[in-house]
């Protein structure tokens, strides 16, 4: 859905490195390994956080209906 703030495992904030992780592998010239190894995630539960996230809230928002003032 949303990127997790933090590492579930040992706490390290992982949130902000998100955006910088898309675009460095957008541009296929580098592999995902190889990004969070420039991000600085060197512990493997880190790194578990960026490679098995699914961006899933764009896909969401367009099938929920907002719902003004009832919430
Ligand atoms: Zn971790």
């Amino acid at each position: 859905m949303i990127i997790p703030v933090r590492c579930f495992t040992c706490g390290k904030v992982v949130g902000n490195k998100w955006d910088k992780f898309q675009q460095l592998i957008k541009t296929k010239t580098v592999k995902p390994g190889e990004a969070c190894d420039q991000l600085g995630l060197e512990r493997y539960c880190c790194r578990r956080m960026l490679l098995t996230h699914a961006e899933l809230i764009d896909k969401i928002l367009q099938v929920t209906p907002i719902r003004a003032g009832l919430n």
